[in-house]
């Protein structure tokens, strides 16, 4: 079998670290700046970063359209942090003008887990990701993060955050070939998020 090729949106943002995870994970990984580039991947991968920059990015780049197309299409898709923002159908707390490409059926306020705290890391749980009751914990990096805040009825959760003031909020979902998180797992050396995108990938190119 030939190995899956997934690309990381690298307009803005942690491109390197999603690149060096999914590489870890027996993925090829590639680089996505045009739409040349995007028409060759399996999957992709929306950084996490500054959503408004990356959506002006997307529309200067001519990145945009093409992008919603592919999505439309059932290109999976995971995105972090910003690119989780960018996944969501509704956004709140955005700039006047800000887009997203969509496709999840979803709520999604920006700066919410980060409005008193910049950063901080809280356990999940997060059975659908391999982190149940009875594995090892997952802990989650939060850096200025959103939450999401309502969900459609296609819509999986796949992750909450377990202990502390933020018990219970959403910070992770999925909805058929697209993932996303509110946390940073490109920062931490547990692949359990970006080998459950691999998987996503792989099914859906059998398919
Ligand atoms: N607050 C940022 C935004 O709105 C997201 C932060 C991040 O990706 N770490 O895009």
């Amino acid at each position: 079998m030939t190995s899956l090729r997934i690309g990381v949106l690298a307009l803005q943002g942690d491109v390197r670290e999603h690149a060096a995870a999914l590489t870890a994970c027996g993925a090829e990984v590639s680089l996505v700046r045009r739409p040349g580039e995007l028409a060759t991947v399996d999957g992709l991968v929306l950084p996490g970063g500054e959503s408004t920059t990356i959506d002006k990015l997307l529309r200067r780049f001519e990145l945009m359209e093409p992008l919603r197309q592919r999505i439309a299409d059932g290109l999976p898709a995971y995105g972090s942090c910003a690119g989780m923002i960018l996944l969501a159908d509704r956004i709140a707390d955005g700039t006047h003008d800000q887009q997203t490409i969509g496709g999840l059926d979803v709520l999604v306020r920006r700066n919410a887990f980060g409005r008193q705290i910049d950063s901080f890391e809280e356990r999940l749980d997060a059975p659908a990701l391999g982190a149940g009751p009875d594995d090892p914990p997952m802990t989650a990096v939060f850096i200025r993060a959103p939450w999401v805040e309502e969900v459609g009825p296609a819509v999986e959760i796949l992750a909450t955050v377990s202990t502390g003031p933020k018990a219970g909020r959403i910070a992770a979902v999925r909805q058929g070939a697209l993932m996303a998180t509110a946390f940073h797992p490109e920062i931490s050396s547990d692949h359990r998020v970006h080998q459950s995108f691999v998987s996503m990938v792989g099914s859906a190119a059998a398919a």
